[in-house]
């Protein structure tokens, strides 16, 4: 089977039209970044990918990590590949600049990330951390810890992992019981966390995490969670370190990600592990908070890559597989039948609406964090913050969804523990589990991004989406097709907007309401912001793409408007209808 490539020239479209709907294009050198940097870049890391992590994702399949008495131990090749990796610059790419880093855009790092996913994803969850943590520090911590850990972090000399879980603090972390203790200017903490990827390992010397603990006169609930960064060893100014009271005692065998320790740590079993301080006391979920974005998007962006590996698995296998004949006798290989064609043309289609959304909210990002104006920036943050459970929630279901179809289409091979399917189908299931289940998400979205503003922010979303469905102008073999693109967008979109003001108006006396429509109204925006994406590269795809590349992303267009876009109705009646029957359902027998 052939190692990943990454699809460069639906790569660069997604990226050249998120650059330009999200603003970012305008931003201050960002143009010249795209035009100069971008292309070799890309070229580099799908090689990288394709040529060192790719190969490496059966062995860690085959081969997983597993817990020693001296630490954790990754499958071989590993840590070559992440010496590799660090030395090639691929982990400071975005960081800042002032710490090491090459300050590059977060929309090409997304571009990068989708295909470190794609190819190896229990490797690419480890450095995806690092500017998660970066981002923790620089806005929350102290310049001492700063100047201590971030230059060692951006270089990937130090590893970092996110210490939340415990064994009954799972969606609900307010039941968090790690505790600390004031020990002079830090402190000591004393607990059990569980399901911490990459809680320890051999890629680097040292390990720095985030841990979320209790203080003794911390207030109940998640307002008494303060966030602390404890190293498993203790650098001092002078350059040595110690060893810390953190370890790994074991880690779990899981049906995917099986190269990605998965680790229960014990904290302070010899006197408690030295913690300092991240952002204010009690404030700890918030701070934990600039973490878990990143990683939200970036559980998008793997999910994207896993989705796109799909996706060439299946259309390899089936342009070898013969079976059925044509008229004539003559045995077909099985990409010539109607119904393999359509899984492929599915997968196909989702994948790339799942990169064009993801990709617009890393531009969006972009425009957040790098504008001038202190209003464009604004607007751009709560952009960002409505895309973001979207991305990782739509973008994670989108990849089983893909990935499953890829198992159906090699049929039984696709079943045996042998096929790269089988443990790309496996290693996807895990995006809709971690970083927040994707009902988590849901509830997010519609509560805190839709409810809380009264539908302002998903209402200029959907404005937009409505000024993309109206520059569409069907036409040639596919007039049909695209003409239910653009009527399913601009019904949607109304649909969407007057259900939002509906449930705004009655989520504050039905207590239930949110709870039960959730789900489906992120996934209804979802596939109506995969169709959006779709239709503006339906759109633009002529000025970019060869005759034949933008043929595809028209035919892929009009795909998606005649076989996913109807799903749309399903979410709203399922909306409108569904809340009464789970309300009623809380006393039916399950
Ligand atoms: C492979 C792997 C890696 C992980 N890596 C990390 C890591 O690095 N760091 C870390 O801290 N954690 C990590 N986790 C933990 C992960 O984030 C949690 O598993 C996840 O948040 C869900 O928590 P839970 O497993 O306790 O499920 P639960 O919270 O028990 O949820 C079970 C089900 O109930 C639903 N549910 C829960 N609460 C509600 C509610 N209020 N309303 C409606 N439905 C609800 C959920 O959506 C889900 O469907 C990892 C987990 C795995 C499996």
């Amino acid at each position: 089977m052939s190692p990943y490539r990454a699809p460069l020239a639906l790569v660069r479209l997604a990226l050249n039209q998120a650059a330009e709907i999200s603003g970012a294009r305008a931003l201050p050198g960002y143009d010249e970044v795209l035009r100069d940097l971008a292309e070799p870049i890309l070229e580099s890391a799908s090689r990288f990918a394709g040529d060192v992590l790719s190969p490496l994702n059966p062995v860690g399949d085959r081969t997983p990590s597993r817990c020693e008495p001296q630490g954790v131990v990754t499958p071989p090749g590993f840590v070559e590949a992440y010496r590799r990796f660090c030395a090639d610059g691929w982990v400071s790419l975005a960081a800042p600049t002032e710490h090491g880093g090459q300050g590059l855009p977060t929309l090409i790092s997304a571009a990068v990330t989708e295909m470190w996913g794609g190819a190896n994803l229990s490797f690419a969850m480890c450095p995806e951390l690092t500017l998660g943590a970066l981002g923790a520090l620089r806005v929350h911590a102290s310049t001492d810890l700063v100047d201590l850990y971030a230059a060692h972090i951006t270089s990937g000399e130090w590893a970092t992992a996110m210490c939340l879980t415990e064994p009954q603090a799972g969606s609900d972390l307010s039941t968090v019981r790690t505790r600390a203790e004031p020990d002079g200017d830090a402190w000591r903490l004393f607990g059990r966390k569980i399901f911490i990827s990459w809680g320890d390992h051999d890629l680097t010397d040292n390990i720095i995490h985030f841990v979320l603990a209790r203080t003794s006169d911390a207030p109940p609930g998640v307002k008494g969670i303060s966030l602390f960064l404890v190293p498993k060893k203790v650098p001092a100014a002078d350059g040595t370190v110690t060893k810390n009271d953190i370890d790994a005692v074991s880690i779990e065998h899981k049906m995917g990600i099986r190269a990605s320790p998965t680790c229960v740590m014990v904290l302070g079993e010899h006197g408690g592990a030295r913690g300092w301080l991240v952002g204010k006391l009690h404030d700890g979920l918030g701070c934990m908070f600039t973490m878990m974005n990143h990683m939200r998007l970036g559980v998008g962006l793997h999910s994207l890559g896993l989705a796109e590996r799909s996706l060439q698995l299946a259309r390899d296998y089936a342009r070898e597989r013969l079976q059925g004949r044509n008229t004539s006798g003559a045995q077909r290989p099985i990409i010539e039948h109607a119904d393999v064609r359509r899984m492929l043309l599915l997968m196909k289609s989702l994948t790339q609406a799942a990169r064009g959304l993801a990709y617009t909210a890393a531009a969006t990002l972009d425009v957040a964090h790098s504008a001038k104006d202190p209003t464009q920036r604004a607007v751009a943050t709560r952009r960002a913050d409505l895309l973001t459970p979207v991305v990782k929630a739509w973008c994670s279901d989108v990849a089983v969804e893909v990935s499953s179809l890829g198992v159906q289409v090699h049929g039984g091979t696709g079943f045996v523990d042998d096929a790269e399917i089988s443990q790309v189908y496996r290693d996807a299931r895990i995006g809709p589990i971690f970083e927040g289940t994707n009902y988590i998400q849901a509830q997010d979205l519609l509560s805190r991004k839709v409810v809380r503003d009264r539908g302002a922010v998903l209402g200029e979303l959907l404005a937009e989406i409505e000024k993309a469905a109206q520059a569409l102008a069907p036409s040639g073999a596919h007039a049909r097709p695209l003409a239910h693109l653009q009527s399913g967008l601009l019904d949607g979109c109304a649909a969407l907007r007057q259900a939002a003001a509906e449930l705004i108006e009655r989520s504050a006396r039905e207590p239930e309401l949110i709870g039960a429509t959730a789900y489906n109204f992120l996934h209804w925006l979802g596939i109506l912001a995969g169709g959006w994406q779709l239709a503006l590269s339906a759109t633009r795809a002529g000025a970019e793409l060869n005759a034949k590349e933008a043929q595809a992303v028209v035919d892929l267009a009009a795909f998606y408007g005649a076989h996913v876009l109807p799903r749309a109705s399903t979410h709203e009646a399922i909306v409108r209808r569904g809340a009464e029957t789970v309300a009623k359902a809380a006393t039916a027998d399950l």
